[in-house]
């Protein structure tokens, strides 16, 4: 077991991630980015930006998260592989144990560990999950040409996933709980527009049929005229049940924070887990519970979720930590918190 000490510690590569690496390597912090299960986040995972400023053309989303690390490196941020798995925050130095065995003492963190995608839990997804069962069209829709998918959900994702799957499959379907989209008019109206999308409204996914063999053939389908079948059935109502052959099926329904190695720490969460920062009266913008501690992106935004909103936070958490740091070692005795309130006043 190795044992390193710094400054500031960045963990998740994402975009909020990566911004809050560039403005602390500008501010000469040296700081370390872990890099995460998912390296570059969920940006990697989509198709063209459309929303991030300064690309009226679009922008891949992975090449915006890559040009976003050297950008980084570029100012000396160092990248390092593996996660955090547990953390003690209570006091100084912080000290992180990481997947990779080591364990990282540092002043600072910034946390940027996103979030996950969310499983459904209809029978026969846990053996299917990456055998025809996907969380991500952009990686996995080209295995689908010719087949008839689903895609499961009502918001940007599920219109996002349907309209790039619709590039490769014969057919797809959006399977929605209700009969109205969460999705932005601008996704919605791509994907009712489009010949190849159609759209299951009050229907639920019951059951994925198929081998890790012979990956996804079919899927049970339950509706209900008032939506939310699964759970009106459990009540006691009657649903309508469909089989379906399907050679895919896509989950989109949003995403769980990646927040478990906190969850014994001072850093608070709110009941789903979500870090909370900004205390109104006492704390920095980006500033959770514990001292040092700093979170920015979708970890502790559960209302925007953009990725420019997240390299928005990336930056505020790396400027609060920077402020933070330099009050620490103020000579003035007062408590840190109170010293950061002062310098981001
Ligand atoms: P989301 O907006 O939270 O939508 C999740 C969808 O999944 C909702 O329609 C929800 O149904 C459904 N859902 C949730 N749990 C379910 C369950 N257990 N079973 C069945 N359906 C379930 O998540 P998102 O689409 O991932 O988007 C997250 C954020 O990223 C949003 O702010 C979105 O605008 C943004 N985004 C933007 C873009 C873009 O602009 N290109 C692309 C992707 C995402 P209900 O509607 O009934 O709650």
């Amino acid at each position: 077991m190795t044992e390193e000490r710094r400054d500031l510690v960045v963990a998740g590569s994402g975009v909020a991630g990566l911004s809050a690496a560039v403005y602390a390597a500008r501010a000469d912090l040296d700081p370390l980015v872990l890099e995460g299960d998912e390296p570059g986040g969920q940006l990697t995972l989509t198709t063209d930006v459309e929303n991030y400023l300064g690309f009226p053309e679009g922008v891949g989303g992975m090449e915006l998260v890559q040009r976003g690390k050297e950008q980084a490196e570029q100012f000396g941020a160092q990248f390092q592989h593996g996660s955090i798995e547990a953390a003690d925050l209570d006091g100084q130095p912080l000290e992180l144990s990481l997947s990779t065995g080591e364990t990282l003492r540092t002043r600072a963190l910034v946390v940027a560990t996103g979030a996950s995608a969310r499983w459904v839990g209809a029978d026969g997804e846990d053996e299917l999950m990456g055998y025809g069962l996907s969380t991500c069209a952009t990686c996995d829709g080209a295995f689908h040409r010719g087949d008839d998918v689903l895609v499961v959900g009502g918001g940007d994702s599920a219109m996002e996933e349907a309209l790039f799957l619709a590039k490769f499959a014969d057919s797809v379907t959006v399977v929605h709980r209700r009969d109205e989209l969460r999705a932005s008019e601008i996704m919605a109206d791509r994907a009712r527009e489009h010949d190849d999308v159609e759209f299951a409204w009050n229907t639920e996914l019951e059951a994925i049929r198929g081998s890790q063999a012979d990956g996804v053939t079919g899927a049970t389908l339950v509706s209900h005229p008032d939506g939310y079948p699964r759970e009106k059935y459990e009540a006691g109502a009657d649903v309508e049940v469909e089989e379906v052959d399907v050679g895919g099926v896509f989950y989109a329904i949003g995403h769980e924070p990646n927040t478990d190695f906190l969850r014994e720490t001072p850093v608070e969460l709110d009941d789903d887990g979500y870090v909370r920062t900004a205390d109104a009266d006492t704390w920095a913008t980006t500033a959770t519970a514990a001292d040092g501690v700093f979170a920015a992106g979708d970890v502790m935004d559960r209302d925007y979720q953009q990725a420019v909103t997240a390299a928005g936070t990336g930056s505020m958490a790396a400027l609060d930590a920077e402020a933070w740091l330099e009050s620490t070692v103020a000579p003035s005795g007062d408590s840190a918190r109170q010293l950061s309130m002062e310098a981001g006043d």
